[in-house]
């Protein structure tokens, strides 16, 4: 019977790093694999985590079982972050995901066992979303996230938003869009958080990049724009990214209720889905979040930690909007205006393979590019690969 499975393509970027493990090129650039990196191409631990796994390693007593909850006191932490000052914390309650996928997983199925049946997706997306959406059994109604220069399609999703109707829920990137790096303004976000209090589409929201756009605060700006003004939404965090756990699997999935006594019975129904799936989520990566949060100077670590990987993306950024009129095939300055990890280029299929094949250069086949891919060793290189390909 297992005979009868069709092969499925790989994942497109797990085929690039192989590709590019294989390229014996001393000056090879690796643009592809989401995840941050040094001046040096480092992906280190951080130095806030590692000051917490050490107390944990002296501290913890016991492995035992938590529960599909996880670590409530990482949960707990998180929140005046996700959530900030004015929070309706009486509406509020989250649980421990394996990662923001996990969180993402959680929130649409709870969404489609609370009656939803299609959710409005801004293209592209993190591939990922889809093929969740896809594996839920959720349709997807797709609109565009960004116009062709470079700045969010305000017009779309807010579109999609007047258009929805019962059983419909939008799925937003809270700040550092992947991969286009285009993000809404808060003006943008103040227009979708009024057509989303019109509209009966539930708002999902997708936080898997806070402190690596703006700032902590900044990031998480457009989220409480718009619970500030619905009864209902779902919020799926990740720490991957902005604590360097990738591979820890540190996530969280939150709801905001219309009433604080709607909670007990959602959360139920979140507990029992988490559950099924992975019973619990992994501790140890939210156990050494909790600890970093719960002590002062491991926080205050952790922010200069923030602050320094946003000070260089962004002076990644500069040089190549900088770099605009030497590739003068290109929209350069784009990049400039956008945050986060990720960025679009518009190359065609053939300068893309152009890019590997003649310059090393290893890039996403969308044209998307990994900015901390870049550092002040290669970026030059980068730039006049570009204007190779573009000329
Ligand atoms: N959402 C988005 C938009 C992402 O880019 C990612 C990571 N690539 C995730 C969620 C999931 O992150 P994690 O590694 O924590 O599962």
């Amino acid at each position: 019977m297992l005979h009868k499975l069709e092969p499925q393509s790989p994942d497109a970027l797990l085929a690039l790093i192989k590709l590019f493990a294989e390229d014996e090129r001393a000056d090879k650039i690796d643009l592809g694999v989401g995840v941050y990196r040094t001046d040096d191409g480092a992906t280190p631990v951080f130095r806030a985590i590692k000051q917490a796994e050490a107390k944990l390693l002296e501290e913890q007593d016991s492995k035992s079982y938590l529960g599909p909850e996880g670590d409530t006191d990482f949960v707990d932490a998180l929140v005046p972050y996700i959530f900030g000052a004015d929070l309706a914390a009486d509406r509020i309650a989250g649980m421990q995901t394996p990662g923001g996928t996990g969180a993402v997983r959680l929130a649409v199925a709870l969404a489609q066992k609370a009656g939803v049946t299609r959710v409005h997706l801004g293209v592209p997306s993190w591939p990922n979303h889809k093929q969740i959406l896809d594996d839920v059994g959720l349709e997807t109604v797709t609109f565009p996230h960004a116009t062709p220069d470079g700045d969010a399609d305000l017009e779309a999703v807010l579109t999609a938003i007047r258009n929805g109707g019962e059983g419909d829920a939008v799925l937003l990137h809270a700040c550092c869009h992947n991969p286009t790096g285009v993000e809404y303004t808060q003006d943008q976000w103040d227009r979708i958080a009024a057509a989303l209090a019109d509209s009966p589409v539930l708002p999902i929201i997708d936080s898997a990049y806070q402190g690596l756009g703006q700032g902590l605060e900044e990031d998480a700006a457009g989220l409480r724009t718009v619970l500030a003004r619905v009864p209902e939404a779902l919020v799926a965090y990740s720490c991957d990214k902005n604590f360097g756990l990738y591979r820890d699997r540190v996530g969280a999935f939150f709801v905001q209720a219309a009433d604080g006594s709607d909670l007990p019975a959602i959360m139920s129904n979140a507990n029992a889905l988490a559950r099924a799936n992975w019973s619990m989520p992994p501790d140890h990566g939210g156990a050494a979040v909790r600890v970093v949060l719960r002590d002062e100077g491991m926080t205050r670590e952790w922010h200069d930690e923030l602050d320094s990987m946003r000070t260089r993306l962004r002076s990644v950024r500069d040089r190549l909007a900088a770099a605009d009129n030497e590739v003068p095939g290109l929209d350069l300055q784009q990049l400039g205006r956008q945050n986060g990890l990720f960025g679009m280029l518009a190359l065609t299929p053939d300068q893309i393979a152009a890019m590997r094949k003649d310059h090393a250069v290893y890039m996403a086949g969308s044209g998307r590019i990994n900015i901390a891919g870049l550092t002040r060793g290669n970026v030059e290189k980068f730039i006049a690969a570009l204007a190779d390909v573009t000329a």
